[in-house]
């Protein structure tokens, strides 16, 4: 797969973290694939996570009623979004896979990430009405979330305390990236590192590494509300 583009929007604030040893297997199983990599590391490029008319170097149509959602698509046309936000579309206009590193934050993704998909996956430029879904301008893209919890798999079991995982990916896989037009893979989960054994924690890296040496064979999840909420 030498030459396929990827990128990984990375969200942790500590480089000696469980986080940042995935990233960095990541980036090492893909540049041995002869890949280019290119890292977003959030926190360290303290990225702006609010949506805010900072974002917009124009003129705004209603300065009166700012209302981002209606500045965003013709800012976009205009070529008048901060540069922060066009920088992160330029990665990902070029990659042929995303890679979402982050620990679950309340069952969600941590706030700087949040934002980023705000920012960045912006009307215009990631979707538009038409053009949303399977025909989000996004398609033909991979994507897929590796996420680190604190919970255990059996806490996250459909019997477990916190349900099943899948529930919690249904806005951020299908709301976002799906609707974007991603082909969704399944997600990489490294349950609970913060409990396990060194050997254990050596062995969810090597998991990932693993996986990502087949991961452009891989077909996309079937990305409907049965994945997500099926028996
Ligand atoms: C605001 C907030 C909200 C949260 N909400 C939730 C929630 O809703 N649900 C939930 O389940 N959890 C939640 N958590 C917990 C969070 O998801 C976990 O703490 C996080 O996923 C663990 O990942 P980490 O990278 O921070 O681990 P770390 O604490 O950085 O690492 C775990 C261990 O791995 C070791 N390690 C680092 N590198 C390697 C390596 N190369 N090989 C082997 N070991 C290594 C580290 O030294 C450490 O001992 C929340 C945490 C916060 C702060």
């Amino acid at each position: 797969m030498a030459g396929k583009k990827v990128l990984i929007v990375y969200a942790h604030q500590d480089p000696g973290s469980f986080n940042a040893a995935l990233k960095k297997a990541a980036v090492e199983e893909l540049s041995k694939q002869g890949c280019l990599v290119t890292v977003s590391d959030l926190y360290a490029m303290d990225f702006e996570p609010r949506a805010t008319r900072k974002d917009f170097t124009g003129p705004l149509s209603d300065p009166e009623h700012f209302n981002y959602g209606l500045e965003v698509p013709r800012a976009y046309q205009q070529k008048a979004l901060s540069r922060d936000i066009t920088a992160e579309q330029e990665k990902v206009r070029d990659a042929d896979l995303v890679i979402f590193q982050f620990p679950l934050y309340w069952y969600s993704l941590p706030a700087i990430l949040k934002g980023w998909m705000d920012r960045v996956l912006c009307q215009g430029f990631a979707f538009d009405f038409p053009g949303f879904f399977e025909s989000g301008f996004l398609k033909g893209k991979r994507a897929v979330l590796s996420i680190t919890t604190g919970g255990s798999a059996d806490m996250y079991s459909k019997t477990g305390i916190s349900g099943d995982i899948r529930c919690y990916l249904w806005p951020i896989q299908h709301g976002t990236l799906h609707f974007c037009g991603f082909h969704v893979l399944a997600p990489q989960i490294s349950f609970a590192p913060g409990y396990a054994s060194q050997e254990e924690r050596a062995g969810l890296v090597a998991a990932w590494a693993r996986r990502l040496a087949a991961i452009w064979e891989e077909a996309p999840i079937d990305c409907t509300a049965a994945w997500y909420f099926g028996q």
